[in-house]
Formats: structure tokens, sequence, C-alpha cells
């Protein structure tokens, strides 16, 4: 089912889970355990994003140079495929355009439509290590509205529309994209990055998923300004609790947002206690999850990161 006619067929707030697929070395059971606490709440999907492989010149003997992949995750099909295989739960794959030409990103579409999986979330990526700006590959994707276009002419292809005897104007799949309620890092001002969002959702993207927030009225006012630039598709909001005290100056870097004042203080006070931090960064994040159900969210997506323990008491609590 796509997450579309999920999101439509719902009359309450349900929350969605997004996963890391693990480091090369695991096996697939590991894997399956490490998402199992997740199952008793039956999510109707699960996110998987995607990682950018990467390469390294090793010199040779001879002096000169050759290119080596390292490639330290699985990939996010390979990750699907797998959860496909023990549970009867939707997957919803990143696709990322750093990394692939647009060839090779068909290639992936094919070996999705191949499994059956018909939702993709369509991202641009991150750069990858030494890079200071995103670099598109040559024959790639430089934005990811490009990606959601070059996902819908792949599907309006006849050689493909005639593979699954699907009419001229069927959606095979449904496609959600990445937002900012803080401004996403290289964008000018919220308003230029809203219009580049209502690109994406123009180029054909069904929903949106928001980068974490910590401060409700953040996402709230960010809801607004998409509404009043004529963007009408859901926006999801996506929470993470909080559990280390690094992570008061890690995340604000990596992710360009604010942690509130309150949250930091309560952190800093119990900054010695790994428990009591834990209970802080999970209460303030249940305390969000009830607020943003109160005011009527379609869904709650959660950046699980691999920890299942606050979550599942988060979700305990407010579903
Ligand atoms: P875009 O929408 O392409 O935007 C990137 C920047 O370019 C923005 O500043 C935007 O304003 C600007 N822009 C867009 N279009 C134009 C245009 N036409 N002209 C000029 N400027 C333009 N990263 C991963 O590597 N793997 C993942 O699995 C992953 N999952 C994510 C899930 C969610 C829900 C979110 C919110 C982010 C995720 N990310 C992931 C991170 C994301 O890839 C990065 O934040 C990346 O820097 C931007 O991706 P995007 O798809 O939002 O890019």
């Amino acid at each position: 089912m796509k997450v579309s006619e999920i999101l439509a067929g719902s009359k309450k707030a349900f929350p969605s889970l997004e996963i890391v697929p693990p480091l090369r070395g695991l096996t697939k059971d590991e894997l399956l355990e490490s998402i199992e606490p997740f199952m008793e709440f039956s999510p109707r999907y699960i996110n998987v994003t995607s990682h950018r492989d990467e390469f390294e010149f090793r010199q040779e003997a001879d002096g000169s140079f050759t290119r080596h992949l390292i490639r330290n995750r699985i990939s996010e099909t390979t990750v699907c495929a797998a959860i496909m295989s023990r549970y009867d739960v939707e997957v919803v794959p990143h696709l990322i355009c750093g990394g692939s030409t647009a060839e090779e990103i068909e290639s992936k579409l094919d070996n999705l439509a191949f499994l059956g999986i018909n939702n993709i979330v369509a991202l641009r990526g991150d750069c990858i290590s030494g890079e200071k700006r995103f670099s598109p590959t040559p024959g790639g994707y430089r934005y990811a509205s490009e990606l959601v276009e070059g996902i819908r002419s792949y599907q309006g292809s006849s050689t493909y529309r005639r593979s699954r005897g699907l009419e001229a104007d069927d959606r095979f799949f449904c496609i959600g994209v990445g937002a900012y309620p803080e401004k996403h890092f290289e964008a000018p001002n919220i308003e230029t990055d809203i219009a580049n969002l209502k690109r994406k959702v123009d180029a054909g993207a069904d929903y949106i998923i928001t980068q974490m927030f910590f401060d409700n009225k953040v996402y709230y006012d960010f809801v607004e300004k998409c509404r009043a630039a004529g963007i009408s598709v859901p926006i999801i909001p996506g929470l993470k609790p909080l559990s280390t005290f690094k992570q008061l100056s890690v995340i604000p870097e990596a992710f360009s947002l604010d942690i509130p004042v309150e949250l930091t203080r309560e952190m800093t006070k119990a900054k010695d206690s790994k428990e009591a931090l834990y209970r802080i960064g999970t209460e303030w994040c249940t305390m969000q999850c009830k607020d943003l159900i109160a005011h009527g969210v379609p869904a709650v997506h959660f950046y699980t990161m691999g920890k299942s323990r606050n979550i599942t008491e988060i979700l305990r609590e407010c579903f």
C-alpha cells in the first residue's frame, strides 16, 4: 500500500519509523532483532535510509593510484527485502541523488519495482566526507526535485507501463520528500527554501517529512508558511529523542537546528547522569509527540537511529 493511501485512510495519527541500514558485518537476523521491539506497535511502514558508497585512492607499489570501494553500509533495497521477508509491513526506501547517474537511479527503480516496493523518499543526499558542498555525479541529479521528476518520467515510459499493465496516468511510486522547518543549511532564507520545497511537490511529491525539531512552534509556523506558499500535501513532523549530553552540541551542528534553552538547561544540570539525561530527552520528546497529535498531525516520524528503548517508551505513551 502506498503511504499516500495510508495517510488518506487514517483517522488518527500513527507513528512512522526510520532506520539506518547496518554497517557491513552485521547479519540479517541481527538487523531484524534490532527492529523487533517496534513490531508490537504494528507500524504501518518503515523507512530505510540510503547512504552513498565511498571510495578511497590507494597508492600501489609502482606509484600509481587505484580506486577502492569502501562500502560501509548494506544497501537500502537489501534491507527492505530483508524486512519484507519476515514482516508484513510496508517499506519505504530512501533514494538519493548523490553517487548515481540518472541511469543508475533507473536501475534502482527497476529493483524496487521488481520487489513490489512502490514507496520512495526522494532526497538529494548528504555530502560525502571531505566535501564541503554537495557535488552532483556527472549524469546524475543536482536537486531532489530533479530526482522526483526522474522517478515520475521513468514510470511514464511506455516500456515500463506496458510491462506492468499501467495506464498512462497511473503512478506506481508514491514519493515523499524532506523539508527543514529551521531552513536547509544551504538556503539563503526560509522563503527560498520553501519555494524549492514547492518545486519538489510540483514535480510530483505526494507528501513531506520534516527534519527533526525540538520546539513544536517551529513546526506549526513552518506548516503555516508552506500552506501560504501553496503547498497542500501532508507534512509529517520528524522527531528524535535526545539521550546524551554530547548531542546538545553535535545535533545542532550536524542538522543545522536549535535546541530550546529549557531543554539545554535541564540536560546540562543532569550532565553527569546517563539515566537522568535519557529520561529528560525521552520526556521532552513524549511531550512534543502528544502536543503534535493534539494538533491533528497525520503521523509522527521517528528518527530511531538504531535505538529502540526510548522510542518504544514514547510510542507506548502516545499511541
Ligand atoms: P533538495 O531539496 O535538493 O535541497 C537542497 C538545497 O538546495 C536546499 O538548500 C534547497 O533550498 C536548495 N535547492 C533545491 N532546489 C533548488 C533549485 N532548483 N535551485 C537552487 N537551489 C535549490 N540524507 C542521506 O544521505 N540519506 C538519507 O536517507 C536521508 N534521509 C533523510 C530523510 C529526511 C526526512 C530528511 C529531512 C533528510 C534526509 N537526509 C538524508 C538528509 C538530506 O539528504 C540532506 O539534508 C541534503 O543536504 C538535502 O536533501 P534534500 O532532498 O532536502 O535536497
